[in-house]
Formats: C-alpha cells, sequence, structure tokens
C-alpha cells in the first residue's frame, strides 16, 4: 500500500484543474483569456467583456487558484490518465473511488470521462476499466479472485433512468435508492451487469450512449443537463490468505454548471436548471463537509450525493475534475466553476 501514502497524508479529496484547447468554432465569438498555469497554480488573466447576463464584468483582473494539479491544453488524455492510475488501482485494494468532471457545457467534461472511443483519445472511463481488469489478473496470480458487476444510470431532473436497459421503451421501470442495513446502496429495477473483462465493459458504455442519444432526439441536448453515473463495483476474494475486499468505483459525468439566464429559463427549462443547480450545489455542500470532517453529511438532499453515499467518505477516495473553457465568452462561467472547485478543494 506504499502508493496510497500521499494520498493518506493529503485527505482523501482532490482536485484536478484541466483547461481545454481553444475549439476554433467557439474562437469566432471572442477571444481567449489568458489562462497561466504550473502544475498547482492557475492564475486566470480576464480582457474583461460583455457577459451573456447584460452585466460588464470586471476588466483586467487576475484571479489565482490552487489546485492539486493542472493540466493545460496540451496535456494528453495518457498524461491525464497517469495521474489518477493509482486512484484507480486503490479501488482493488478495497478503497471506494469517486470520480467526477464537473464544469459548464463545453468544457471538455465528457472528452475527459469517455474521450474519444477506441483510440488514444479515449478518456478516464475506459483506461480504468482497462487498468481494473489488467491489475485483478495480475493479483490472479497472487491468489485473489474477482467479481466485477457494472452499471450505468442517469439523474435527470431528480430521477432516475437506467442507461443499460434493453427492454420496451413503454415498459421501462422505475427507480428508488435504497439503502440497506450495511449502508449500501442500490438501485431498485435497475440492471447491474456481471462483467469479467474490458471488452463487456466497453459494449455495455456503448449501450449506455445508444441509450442516450436516444433520449436526447425527443430532448436535444438532454446529456449537457443530467448526470451520467458509472459503477463498477468489485468484490475480491483471496482463499488461501482467508480474506476479502469489496469495493465501488465510481466515474461520473456531471451536468453542465452553467446558470441559465432568467428569459431562458421558463417551464422545463426552469425546473432543469433548478435540479441541476440544486445537486451540484449539494454535491459541492457534501464534499466540503467531507473534507472538514463534520458530523452531519446532507447525503439525502438530492440523489446524485444519495446514489453515491457509499462512495464518497468514510473509507473512500474522491477526485474532481474542474473543466474550464479559455475562450472570452466563458469568462463569468469560468470563474464560477474556479471558485466552486477551490471551496471544495
Ligand atoms: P462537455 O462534456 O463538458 O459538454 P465536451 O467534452 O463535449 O464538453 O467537449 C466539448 C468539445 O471540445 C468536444 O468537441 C471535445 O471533443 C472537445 N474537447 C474537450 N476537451 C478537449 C481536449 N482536452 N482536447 C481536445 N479536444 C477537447
Ligand atoms: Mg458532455
Amino acid at each position: 500500500r506504499l502508493h496510497n501514502t500521499i494520498q493518506e497524508l493529503k485527505g482523501n479529496i482532490r482536485v484536478f484543474c484541466r483547461v481545454r484547447p481553444t475549439v476554433t468554432e467557439t474562437l469566432a465569438f471572442g477571444c481567449v483569456d489568458h489562462v497561466c498555469f504550473t502544475l498547482q497554480h492557475l492564475s486566470y488573466h480576464s480582457s474583461g467583456f460583455q457577459s451573456h447576463t447584460g452585466k460588464t464584468t470586471d476588466t483586467q483582473k487576475n484571479y489565482n487558484f490552487s489546485f492539486d494539479r493542472v493540466f493545460g491544453a496540451k496535456a494528453s488524455q495518457q498524461e491525464v490518465f497517469e495521474e489518477i492510475s493509482l486512484l484507480v488501482q486503490s479501488a482493488l485494494d478495497g478503497y471506494n473511488v469517486c470520480c467526477f468532471a464537473y464544469g459548464q457545457t463545453g468544457s471538455g467534461k465528457t472528452y475527459t470521462m469517455e474521450g474519444e472511443e477506441f483510440n488514444e483519445n479515449r478518456g478516464v472511463i475506459p483506461r480504468a476499466v482497462q487498468q481494473i481488469f489488467k491489475a485483478g489478473e495480475k493479483l490472479g496470480s497472487q491468489g485473489w479472485e474477482f467479481s466485477f458487476t457494472a452499471s450505468f444510470v442517469e439523474i435527470y431532473n431528480e430521477s432516475l433512468r437506467d442507461l443499460l436497459y434493453t427492454g420496451k421503451a413503454s415498459k421501462r421501470p422505475e427507480h428508488e435508492i435504497r439503502k440497506s442495513a450495511n449502508n449500501e446502496v442500490t438501485i431498485t429495477n435497475l440492471t447491474y451487469e456481471k462483467v469479467s473483462n474490458e471488452d463487456q465493459v466497453l459494449g455495455l458504455i456503448a449501450l449506455a450512449n445508444q441509450n442516450r442519444s436516444t433520449a436526447q432526439t425527443a430532448q436535444n441536448d438532454r446529456s449537457s443537463r443530467s448526470h451520467s453515473v458509472f459503477q463498477l463495483d468489485i468484490e475480491g476474494i483471496n482463499a488461501g490468505r482467508d480474506v476479502k475486499c469489496k469495493s465501488t468505483l465510481c466515474l461520473v459525468d456531471l451536468a453542465g454548471s452553467e446558470r441559465l439566464v432568467k428569459s431562458q429559463s421558463q417551464g422545463e427549462r426552469f425546473k432543469e436548471m433548478t435540479a441541476i443547480n440544486g445537486s451540484l450545489s449539494n454535491l459541492g455542500i457534501v464534499i466540503t463537509a467531507l473534507a472538514n470532517k463534520e458530523n452531519y453529511i446532507p447525503y439525502r438532499n438530492s440523489k446524485l450525493t444519495y446514489l453515491l453515499q457509499g462512495c464518497l467518505g468514510g473509507n473512500s477516495k474522491t477526485l474532481m475534475f474542474v473543466n474550464i473553457a479559455p475562450e472570452t465568452d466563458s469568462f463569468g462561467e469560468t470563474l464560477n466553476s474556479l471558485r466552486f472547485a477551490s471551496k471544495v478543494n
């Protein structure tokens, strides 16, 4: 367990900031703010501009933030994963591990978590899955036998949707979060798929994406307004040594953190906005409360934290990515995200 030492010294919550490269399309609308960073510090220099709320933001101002790590636009998926692979590994040592991507829509959350399929730009989820199965196999030679169960769920407007559901759309079941006496969280009627290799999990991720895009046609860009939670439950047994371990690796692509302007937020959009704001701010409250070792942690105030209760706090490790966009027209949102993340840090 040597590799956990740094983590233990630092506590169980870490925050990484990732700045996405500029996307030419977006560039057309504005210039790029000055984002300077070193390994752990980020300074954000705004050139000042008219925000979409109509208010002029502070001009020519410098903001400084510190994180456990900062990745710039040039950081590859491989480099980013190298920094979290020990964390992923600890899921096989019996720790619950939870990794989130937080940020406004378009800041690179999905790129970070999922990335592109089947190439060097694949993201945290496929890489973590690959690592877990490889490492699990290695531990096999030391007498360990693992069993894995995958699930993939979307939280939209505080209701749950099974992303691995394959039945008739009209027969989609309702879901509820249940907590057992030994504090294990399960979701009723959810697909929990036994898996034994990487390819099976990649197949499930593809199924989840298909499921998501079906919902999307009915409702434009729904994925940016829902949280998607991938969970891999791991059970290990070493008969020779008479030891067992049990843990969950949880990888979450959060809903976009942007605030909508009032005029846009009516009806369905208003409901969505309220649900997203509520669950993201509660996530911040829960993580901060955990970091401060407070007695009361308000897990039950939102579906997201209630669902993740088992992998947040206690014997668990948490990593949050704060993804930011460097364009000037994202100034307000970028600052909000950086502030949110440094509160949690
Ligand atoms: P989000 O999920 O936060 O809405 P996306 O992950 O979809 O944002 O990213 C928005 C766009 O930027 C996508 O086209 C994505 O491929 C691209 N992108 C994001 N981060 C990076 C990165 N680090 N390198 C290259 N392209 C990126
Ligand atoms: Mg996304």
